[in-house]
């Protein structure tokens, strides 16, 4: 799971693909019932054939220190990345990479703006405060982001705060209404007003935010702090990961995809420089973070003038995305793809972490890529094989900004069309036995249904996203999927146990804040439960099977959102 999402650009342009719809003169096939597919002797024994004791044989592997945490563009990873390539080859899988390999590099740049040469000052306009320019300290004001374009950029602009900088006309709502950001370097709060979960994470995500800005003439971004933000993602944290630089993928031409030259800026403050932000405005700080807890922060112009010089280090490297494709057994569904996806990067090593400084990732995504790996297993075992081909795929850079996935959905291996649903696995938290599933994404596509019958074959209750807050629907490798228009789900177990001991929202909680991107993340901690696991694997192989078996495609709900923004457009 990602949490550079106040930060990094995870998503790829919208890029219209041709509609299956198109093919809409002809008739509707008709549809076998989804109980009575998943009712079928052999789904029983593919379900059965899911084994715990392999689901930890494979985290254990991948989580080993000898492994250093799958940092991208690592060693560590790259035997990660040969591992995954050896299951695909051993289960007589094709190779769905470049060149007949299972392999896709991604040719990637990094940026990490130089601390010492790059600055952040503010200088008061107003009738308070000198007009001498406050220089703020890096890392312990704030920080900034590299540029992926610029070797050297400097901006001075006048600052105007547009709440969460959100224009959403679907929802009635805009914060530019009555502001002039042109010109001018708009500061902004994290997060979004109470739309629909899955429509939240969205505008709540950089790259939508970034790209409003631009289309109201912004110069410059600077990402206030406020206590939302800090539960999620402290500065303290954000500072600590800048030992990684940030990441994106490059084009053909060398370009770096999602690179926006006309922001010459991008500052991230802590909560102190927030305040000082807002010092002699119209709002403090205080009524901002109110306002934005209530779903309308205000939008004034800032009584200062503000000077963002970015001074960037930047290298290019690459890493494989490795694929691996299950042949339908049906010729009229075989050229249709369904992709499974789970990420194989984490966040390496680090010295200043503590212990031994590997973030192991077990749960953060060895348990994802295992249970995908059991289950490109069991499938590969059925007879018949699954009707549509299954795609399966394991994606580096996750960890910083869905890129993998990203550069996959925008450069596919396959032809791009065929790819009819994407149903991605991170983070399994196996820590209770399973009861009830949150399928992300679930409610926007002809997946529903889906989801639905997988959790009944299995007793499991489907149970609503219990933390819309968290904006996780953006925030791993299924939006990179969304972004190109297709339907696209990530199961997680929900919050209620078997055990009714265990307090599934309660341990959930506490394994965020002390084990989430820590190195406590490894196979010793507590109550790792592979039982727990292999239902949900079940779960997870149910969903596929029933999409590659279905004579109809999933589409998008009428009038969905998403749909409606990244699905193909009929001719
Ligand atoms: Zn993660």
């Amino acid at each position: 799971m990602n949490s550079k999402l106040t930060l990094m650009i995870s998503v790829g342009l919208s890029i219209f693909l041709l509609t299956p719809a198109s093919r809409g003169a002809e008739k509707p096939p008709t549809q076998k019932p989804a109980g009575s597919i998943l009712s079928r002797a052999s789904v029983s024994a593919a379900m059965a054939a899911i084994r715990p004791q392999a689901i930890r044989a494979h985290m254990g592997f991948l989580a080993d220190d000898l492994l250093a945490g799958r940092g991208t563009a690592t060693r560590g990873y790259d035997v990660a990345a040969r591992y995954v390539a050896a299951q695909f080859a051993a289960m007589g899988l094709k190779p769905a990479g470049d060149d007949h390999s299972f392999l896709q590099y991604v040719p990637f740049r990094t940026a990490h703006a130089d601390e010492s040469k790059s600055t952040l000052s503010l200088t008061a306009t107003g009738d308070k405060g000198s007009k001498s320019p406050i220089a703020l300290k890096y890392r312990e004001d704030f920080l900034l982001r590299g540029d992926f374009g610029r070797q050297s950029v400097a901006v001075t602009a006048p600052v105007v705060f547009v709440g969460y900088g959100i224009t959403a006309p679907s929802e009635h709502y805009d914060d530019y209404e009555h502001i002039d950001a042109k010109g001018k370097i708009v500061a902004l709060i994290f997060g979004a007003p109470k739309f629909d979960s899955a429509l939240k994470a969205h505008y709540t995500s950089s790259l939508q935010k970034i790209k409003n800005a631009i289309a109201h003439g912004a110069v410059g971004m600077i990402v206030v702090d406020d206590p939302v933000l800090e539960g999620l993602y402290p500065f303290s944290k954000r500072v600590r990961d800048l030992r990684t630089p940030d990441f994106r993928w490059l084009d053909p031409q060398g370009a770096a995809h999602n690179f926006f030259p006309q922001i010459k800026g991008v500052a991230q403050l802590n909560v102190d420089a927030t305040r000082r932000l807002f010092d002699g405005a119209a709002y403090s700080a205080e009524q901002v973070f109110e306002a934005a807890k209530s779903g309308r922060p205000p939008a004034f112009d800032l009584p200062l003038i503000a000077t963002i010089e970015t001074v960037t280090q930047s290298r290019e490297v690459r890493s494989p995305n490795i694929l691996a494709t299950l042949e339908g057994s049906d010729p009229g569904l075989a050229h249709e793809h369904v992709v499974y996806s789970a990420h194989l990067d984490h966040l390496g090593v680090s010295e200043s972490a503590a212990g031994d400084g590997i973030y192991n990732g077990a749960l953060d995504n060895a348990s994802g890529i295992a249970i995908m790996l059991e289950t490109a297993r069991v499938l590969s075992q059925m007879n018949p094989r699954p009707r549509r081909s299954i795609l399966f795929l394991a994606v580096t850079a996750e960890e910083d900004g869905l890129l993998g996935s990203d550069y996959f959905a925008n450069n596919p291996t396959v032809d791009k069309r065929s790819i009819v649903a994407n149903v991605n696995v991170d983070e399994d938290k196996m820590l209770w036995p399973v009861r009830d599933v949150v399928v992300y994404g679930a409610d926007h596509s002809s997946l529903g249904r889906v989801v639905q019958a997988a959790a009944t074959r299995l007793q499991l209750a489907v149970s609503p996203d219990p933390e819309p807050e968290q904006v996780i629907f953006v925030r791993s490798d299924q939006y990179s999927f969304v972004q190109q228009g297709v339907p696209s789900i990530m199961p997680n177990p929900g919050f209620k146990s078997l055990d009714p001991a265990i307090d599934p929202h309660a341990l959930s909680e506490k394994w965020e804040k002390t084990r989430y991107h820590e190195v406590g993340d490894d196979m010793s901690q507590p109550g790792l439960d592979f039982e727990s696991a292999a239902t949900f694997a079940r779960f997870v192989y149910l969903c596929g099977y029933l999409i590659a078996e279905e004579t109809q495609r999933p589409t998008w709900n009428p009038g969905d959102f998403f749909g409606i923004q990244y699905a193909p457009k009929s001719p």
